[in-house]
């Protein structure tokens, strides 16, 4: 038998497990809705199931995929069996477990869009483009705040004298810099705690230059003077 047929609702209803975005951790998601591509070739069968899932702790909404096919299993010793073997994509991807920046709107649009490549080369496991992005996320926040100065060193110690960047952030980002360069120059990944540090120093910055301020003109709004 050949084709490919899809059938609706098949895994409706049905929990699953896997990081949600919000709570950052294990949750069940319930399956909301399911689609299911089946393709037959020969006596080889392969399924595809595309499932919108729900958080069952906070409702947040994911994208789950899970391909099997009838020639991939593997045997399990304890059941004494061959067992299916399946891959799970979820959508937004979270699989490097970096969430992005609450309050990523308050951004000005070209630190944004720096700022979510970056995640996804993160998330994606790119780690040369990721330390690139750091680099050029820098040079962005530099643009924006119009930092002076003929190169990316110069225009950082600017941030300091314009009291957007503190003396310890400044030598921080330095070291991003030249792990920035390394990228560039001799493609040479980041390791994973390199840039694990790097998006620790890079949440903060732009937790503290972009979003916290803008959070306290919402949550403490000017008062009439007394
Ligand atoms: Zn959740």
């Amino acid at each position: 038998m050949h084709g490919r047929t899809y059938t609706h609702d098949n895994t409706n209803g049905a929990t699953v497990r896997l990081i949600c975005e919000v709570c950052k951790i294990d949750q069940k998601h319930a399956v909301i809705k399911s689609v299911r591509r089946t393709d037959e070739h020969d006596h080889e069968t392969a399924i595809t199931e595309y499932e919108i899932v729900q958080c069952l702790n906070c409702d947040e909404l994911s994208f789950r995929k899970e391909y099997s096919d009838s020639e991939t299993y593997y045997y399990d010793h304890e059941s004494d069996e061959n067992v299916h073997d399946f891959t799970v994509d979820v959508y937004p991807s979270r699989t490097a477990g970096r969430f992005k920046l609450k309050g990523i709107f308050f951004l000005p649009p070209l630190v944004r869009a720096a700022y979510e490549e970056l995640i996804q080369a993160l998330n994606g496991g790119q780690k040369i483009l990721a330390g690139l992005g750091v680099r050029v996320l820098i040079e962005m926040i530099c643009k924006d705040k119009s930092a002076e100065g003929g190169n990316l060193y110069k225009k950082i110690d600017d941030l300091v004298r314009m009291g957007v960047l503190t003396p310890a952030g400044c030598e921080i980002l330095h070291k991003l810099r030249s792990m920035g360069n390394d990228s560039a120059h001799e493609a040479r990944p980041s390791s994973s705690d390199q840039l694990s540090l790097a998006m620790d120093v890079v949440d903060n910055l732009l937790d503290s230059v972009y979003i916290h301020p803008k959070m306290a003109a919402t949550v403490f709004p000017v008062k009439d003077q007394v």
